[in-house]
């Protein structure tokens, strides 16, 4: 049999895209009647999925069945209104259409000379992210990958800033973030090269935020033990609860310290569209590079994360090279290659989605549904201070609310751990809702994460109520009681 050409005819291509257009609009149409949470074990989806590499093809029909059948089933679906775990992404229609877009047309947005119209868009995105920072004039980026991404590069600049040519200062570097950053800021330390014993979780207060007089002891035992201090990560908006870092604090002390003022604002960095999340996080232009997470909340899908550089030269002094195999594409000096900005040479157009979502819904719609899922949060808040057996750990902040079932009686530190896990699992385990645990100074933590435009009151309500169910379920079968 001869191979099939991969070349496809107009009519082909296009009863193709509509099949996939249905298919997608009739998840996310049916979204609520599907459970937020399923999964395999790995010899469970082994059997289901592995194959040899067919050496002849299929029908698209047989390929796109296989696709509903045997993969779409299995997976958490992040933009479902009782996704309440982690950091939900919900992203809007019009952002995957923009994705689409881009990724149809493959624009190859590493160089301005190839992809110049979708270069501008992307500068134009950055040039939005500036002003919602409230980032001076000239602050720029890229978009990446995600957060992670974002702040591998930003200590990639601060580390070439801070070296100065002199490599062999690279053990002495040493970088301070609160004992509530994300985990992505060490591992972009670890990448940069710093020493994984020159990482200093600084203490926070009570309600989780960066203690100053701390980063400032911690940093001053470092210059006495001849340590190079070169960055601070301040977080704003923790993953854990949403806590913001003393930002002008911090910024102030980095400023006198002559600390790369690097910004972690992942999670919560677009709440700055609505007013509250402007009042909560004040200071944040004042980063030296700041990270974004479009695919957290501004509801695009993944991968998009971004990063803001007031000075985006610095940028360029880390990043770029010219080989001679690129000397056609030497940006001009008004124009931009995003591969000097960042590890990628080849990227895509991450800028079409956002592009796209936000023209098509304009900044109030899309800070309404942000201002609205505070507001459950609150709600969420609310109502387990006023449930007998259920215990606020953190106030709401950011859509994210902590607490845990605390019978009364039980007050046992393992015993209260052991309950809520439980409680954790079992909630789960039907499907209806997936949330997750933390840890709050050494306790376990429920902990809802609410960003998401999709969840309604009644959702809230009847996931507190099934942990209420479930907890009374747990200690009937004899956990949580006083040993
Ligand atoms: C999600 C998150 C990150 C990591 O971002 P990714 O997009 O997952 O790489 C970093 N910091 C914070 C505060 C986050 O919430």
């Amino acid at each position: 049999m001869a191979p099939r050409p991969l070349e496809l005819d107009h009519d082909t291509m296009q009863r193709m895209g509509r099949q996939v257009a249905d298919t997608v609009a009739a998840h996310l149409a049916s979204l609520r009647d599907q459970p937020a949470y399923a999964t395999l074990d790995r010899s469970g989806a082994r059997v289901l999925l592995q194959a040899a590499p067919p050496e002849h093809g299929a029908p698209f029909e047989d390929v796109l069945r296989a696709f509903s059948e045997r993969i779409a089933p299995h997976h958490a679906r992040e933009p479902h209104p009782r996704f309440l775990g982690y950091i939900p992404s919900c992203p809007t229609f019009p952002a995957v259409m923009g994705d689409w877009l881009a990724t149809g047309f493959n624009f190859f947005a590493g160089v301005w000379s190839v992809a110049a119209a979708p270069n501008e868009v992307e500068l134009t995105v950055l040039e939005w992210f500036r002003r919602w920072m409230m980032m001076p004039e000239g602050a720029s980026g890229l978009l990446t990958s995600g957060g992670s991404a974002a702040t591998v590069t930003a200590v990639v600049a601060a580390r070439h800033a801070a070296l100065r040519g002199n490599a062999a200062d690279i053990g002495r570097l040493t970088a301070y973030c609160s004992d509530q950053a994300h985990s992505s800021f060490t591992k972009a330390a670890w990448i940069a090269g710093v020493p994984r014993e020159n990482i200093r979780p600084v203490p926070t207060d009570a309600a989780f935020r960066m203690q100053p007089a701390a980063l400032r002891a911690a940093v001053a035992a470092d210059v006495r033990a001849g340590k190079l201090p070169f960055i601070v990560c301040s977080t704003a908006g923790a993953t854990n609860t949403g806590a913001v870092d003393p930002l002008h604090e911090i910024a102030d002390l980095a400023a006198e310290l002559k600390l790369w003022l690097h910004t972690d604002a992942a999670y919560a960095g677009f709440g700055v569209l609505t007013e509250r999340g402007r009042a909560l996080l004040d200071g944040i232009g004042r980063s030296d590079t700041l990270t974004l997470d479009p695919h957290k909340w501004l509801y695009v899908p993944f991968e998009c994360g971004c990063l803001l550089a007031r000075d985006p030269a610095a940028l360029a002094a880390a990043f770029s090279v010219h080989p001679e195999y690129l000397r056609d594409v030497q940006a001009g000096d008004a124009e931009v290659n995003f591969s000097d900005y960042g590890e990628q040479l080849t990227r895509y157009s991450r800028a079409l989605k956002v592009w796209f979502s936000v023209t098509y819904f304009g900044t109030a719609a899309i800070a309404a549904e942000q201002d609205r899922a505070m507001s459950l949060a609150e709600e969420a808040e609310q109502v387990v201070r006023g449930a007998a057996g259920l215990e606020v750990l953190t106030r709401a902040q950011f859509g994210i609310v902590c607490f845990r079932v605390h019978p009364p009686g039980v007050d046992d530190p393992a015993a209260l751990d052991a309950l809520n896990d439980e409680v954790n699992r079992r909630v789960n385990r039907t499907g209806f809702v997936l949330m997750s645990s933390t840890r709050l100074h050494g306790a376990l933590s429920l902990r809802l994460c609410i960003p998401g435009y999709r969840t309604t009151s009644d959702d809230v309500r009847a996931v507190l109520q099934l942990v209420r169910d479930t907890a009374r379920d747990v200690q009937a079968d004899g956990m949580g009681r006083q040993p």
